[in-house]
């Protein structure tokens, strides 16, 4: 069978496929929540060096170690859908609802 050439349509067609299973794969390495249901908002990946030396400079860690100070409950957490990783405006990088960082500030709502 004679191969046709691949039409313009073919190609954005193919090229669309291929950005939604890039961006697939990108979420599930920055934030995991693995077989058993755990969260896991460490990867780094495809972060600027400089980023992650201010992860590391701020202590961000997944679990917060101090009662009562969490992302979830710091004005500069950014949300995500339920069991995702979400953001920061400071920390760059997936951020764990329950994580913590030393340049926590109690939210003001
Ligand atoms: Fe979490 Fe720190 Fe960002 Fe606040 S500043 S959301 S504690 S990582």
């Amino acid at each position: 069978m004679a191969k046709r050439p691949l039409s313009r349509r073919d190609f954005l067609e193919r090229a669309a496929l291929i950005g939604v299973a890039s961006a697939g794969v990108g979420l599930l390495g920055a934030c995991t929540s693995g077989g058993g249901g755990a969260l896991t908002c460490t990867d780094t990946t495809g972060l600027a060096p400089a980023d992650v030396q201010m992860r590391e400079t701020l202590q961000y860690v997944d679990a917060s170690p101090e009662a009562n100070k969490n992302c979830l409950n710091c004005q500069l957490y950014t949300p995500a859908a339920e069991g995702e990783c979400g953001g920061c405006t400071v920390v760059k990088g997936p951020i764990h609802p329950l994580g913590y960082c030393t340049s926590w500030a109690e939210k003001v709502s």
